[in-house]
């Protein structure tokens, strides 16, 4: 699919505006310099790895907030999402991509999950052909990064996006 990555990721953080408002919460969406206007990437995936990563922001932040940049640098988009949360424990931070993993914070046990969000995520981007990492300091906050190489630069579709063009009707152009 051709995503509008500015329009997608603005649709996911809507998502989460009343969630974040209910705690309190700051959600901030950032796109920092020029992003190309459309992305080549399965949009039903990526948008599955960006609810993933910000109901977990959500859900592990109980002050400040939750803050999502995207930034477009040598034919790589990156996504970052930041939280002020519980944090994770450096021996855990591998451990969480883990399916049914959940972090040994006392606080993770009172919020509703299995563990499989995150093993989900690492998969989903391994597919588009990117990567999920994560850094943290516990009890301050915890950033998930999404790295998505693109195939080509990507500029607008050189052809407009008409009926005739998408369907490949030449009409009278076409000589016998
Ligand atoms: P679910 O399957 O519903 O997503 P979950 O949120 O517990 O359940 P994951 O999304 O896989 O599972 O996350 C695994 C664990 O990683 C969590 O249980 C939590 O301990 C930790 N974690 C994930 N995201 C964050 C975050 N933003 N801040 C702090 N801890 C996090
Ligand atoms: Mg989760």
């Amino acid at each position: 699919d051709l995503v509008r990555l500015p329009a997608l990721l603005d649709l996911v953080v809507d998502m989460f505006r009343m969630q974040a408002t209910a705690k309190g919460l700051s959600l901030d969406y950032v796109a920092d310099g020029r992003l190309p206007p459309f992305v080549r990437t399965d949009e039903k995936r990526l948008r599955q790895i960006l609810i993933n990563l910000l109901s977990n922001a959500i859900k592990y932040t109980h002050a400040g907030g939750v803050t999502v940049t995207v930034r477009y640098r040598s034919q790589t988009v990156l996504v970052e999402v930041t939280d002020t949360g519980i944090g994770i424990a450096p021996a855990d931070i591998e451990r969480v991509f883990e399916p049914f993993e959940r972090g040994g914070a006392p606080d993770v046990a009172l919020q509703p999950g299995i563990g499989l969000g995150l093993a989900i995520t690492r998969a989903l981007a391994r597919l588009l052909g990117g990567e999920v990492t994560a850094s943290s300091e516990e009890g301050r906050g915890s950033r998930f990064q999404l790295r998505l190489m693109l195939p080509e630069p990507m500029a607008a579709p050189s052809r407009a996006l008409t009926y005739a063009n998408v369907i490949g009707y030449r009409g009278a152009r076409r000589t016998l």
